[in-house]
């Protein structure tokens, strides 16, 4: 009997290219939205990027509503308030506009406004998902704005209990957005620092969805293409915001990024998720410096296949070449090489690190860490991201 077994999902409709946010209308008429809810974060609703959308909307005569009470790593209360305002609203359907934050909060909202349960009943556990009444969830575009997350491709939403201080991964097949605007000029204003979290959460995702266990030739082939288009543009991107080639190829590698992990993820997300929940850095950021800690930890299990993804975006050297090549990556992008370069006053106690690591061994992507992590495992890759 063979082993190769596997399920394949594949994401939604994505008009990508420069100037196709002009084609919003157009898309809420295909997606039968006649009322929508833009939702986007406070620091994106001050820019020109929104006021010039909102504008296509009005020359467009199509009522619609802001919400923009997002914080960067979404908590309960967005939620809530968010879902408030739809139902005034009587909105149809949500535009979830803006980075990872954003259109997590946007999709999460037109999951849960129509849902009796707690979002919370809805994890990414098991089959949690089919609790959910599908018939409620309002239809979702999503316009991404970072290039990173690639949310906009996923079925699920990320959001942190502030009881808990845990990062939840909140699932449904309906979560997925109806269509996708990909527009890389609404990514040109993002400044250099999360240009460089963002890149690197995309890289994190190929790179953890290309080692995860499984049967996902698929997905294997859209990650090491990820990874290529990282490495080859996310220097370019960060060091001139301008250059609209570099921006759309990182707005791919986003996207497919999330399109891989459908695989698995790995340790360095089940490390920085608790790490995010409790000092609410950038995520994508987090990732990038628990990178090469993990990679290390990895290596006899993804030796061969790490020298293959070298060979392929032409680093020499194998698995050494490629661990280098990282750390380049991170210095060029100037990310911090430990967890105090991120958190400032860091001063972890042993209880704290010991909550740290119950929390990543528990986190849904430790299951894809291709070797077990165990307590005394996420102990020390979090000493050693924190010493150096
Ligand atoms: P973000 O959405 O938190 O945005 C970070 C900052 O960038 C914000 O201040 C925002 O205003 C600003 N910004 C965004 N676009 C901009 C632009 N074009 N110009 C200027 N400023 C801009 O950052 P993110 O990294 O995109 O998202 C992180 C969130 O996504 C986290 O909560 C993370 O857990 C979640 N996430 C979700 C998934 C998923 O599959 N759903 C995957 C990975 C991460």
């Amino acid at each position: 009997m063979s082993k190769l077994i596997s399920k394949w999902n594949y994401p939604t409709t994505v008009r990508f290219g420069a100037g196709r946010i002009e084609e919003l209308p157009e898309v809420l008429e295909a997606t039968g939205i006649k009322n929508p809810l833009f939702v986007t974060d406070p620091g994106l609703a001050k820019l020109p990027v929104v006021a010039s959308t909102l504008k296509i909307l009005d020359d467009a005569k199509v009522p619609y509503g802001v919400f923009s009470e997002v914080k960067p790593n979404p908590v309960e209360s967005n939620l809530t308030a968010g879902i408030a305002v739809f139902k005034k609203g009587k909105h149809d359907g949500v535009i979830a506009f803006g980075g990872g934050s954003a259109l997590d909060l946007g999709k999460l909202i037109a999951f849960q406004a129509g849902q009796t349960r707690p979002v919370w009943d809805f994890e990414d556990v098991g089959d949690w998902w089919t609790r959910a009444n599908s018939a409620a969830i309002a239809p979702i575009i999503a316009v991404p704005t970072t290039a990173g997350t690639g949310s906009e491709v996923g079925r699920a939403g990320v959001i942190t209990n502030e009881e808990t201080h845990t990062k939840k991964v909140i699932f449904h097949p309906k979560l997925l957005p109806a269509i996708v605007i990909a527009d890389p000029e609404l990514s040109v204003g993002m400044p250099a620092f999360i240009t460089a979290g963002t890149g690197m959460d995309a890289l994190a995702h190929c790179l953890e969805a290309y080692c995860a266990p499984g049967y996902h030739p698929m997905a294997d082939g859209i990650a090491v293409e990820g990874v290529r288009l990282v490495f080859e543009n996310l220097p370019k991107a960060y060091a001139n915001g301008k250059d609209l080639t570099a921006r759309a190829h990182m707005m791919s590698a986003a996207a497919m990024g999330a399109t891989a992990f459908q695989k698995g993820l790995g340790a360095i997300h089940s490390l920085s998720h608790p790490i995010g929940a409790i000092y609410d850095t950038h995520h994508g950021m987090t990732n990038a410096v628990f990178m090469p800690y993990v990679l290390a930890f990895n290596r006899d299990a993804v030796e061969e296949r790490i020298a293959r993804l070298a060979n392929y975006i032409g680093i020499k050297g194998g698995f050494d070449g490629f661990a280098k090549a990282v750390l380049k990556l991170r210095k060029e992008l100037k990310v911090p090489h430990t967890l105090p370069g991120l958190i400032t006053d860091l001063d972890m106690t042993k209880k704290q690190k010991e909550l740290i690591a119950d929390m990543a061994i528990v986190d849904p992507t430790a299951g894809g860490n291709p070797v077990k992590l165990t307590k005394k495992a996420a102990l020390k890759l979090l000493d050693e991201a924190i010493q150096g």
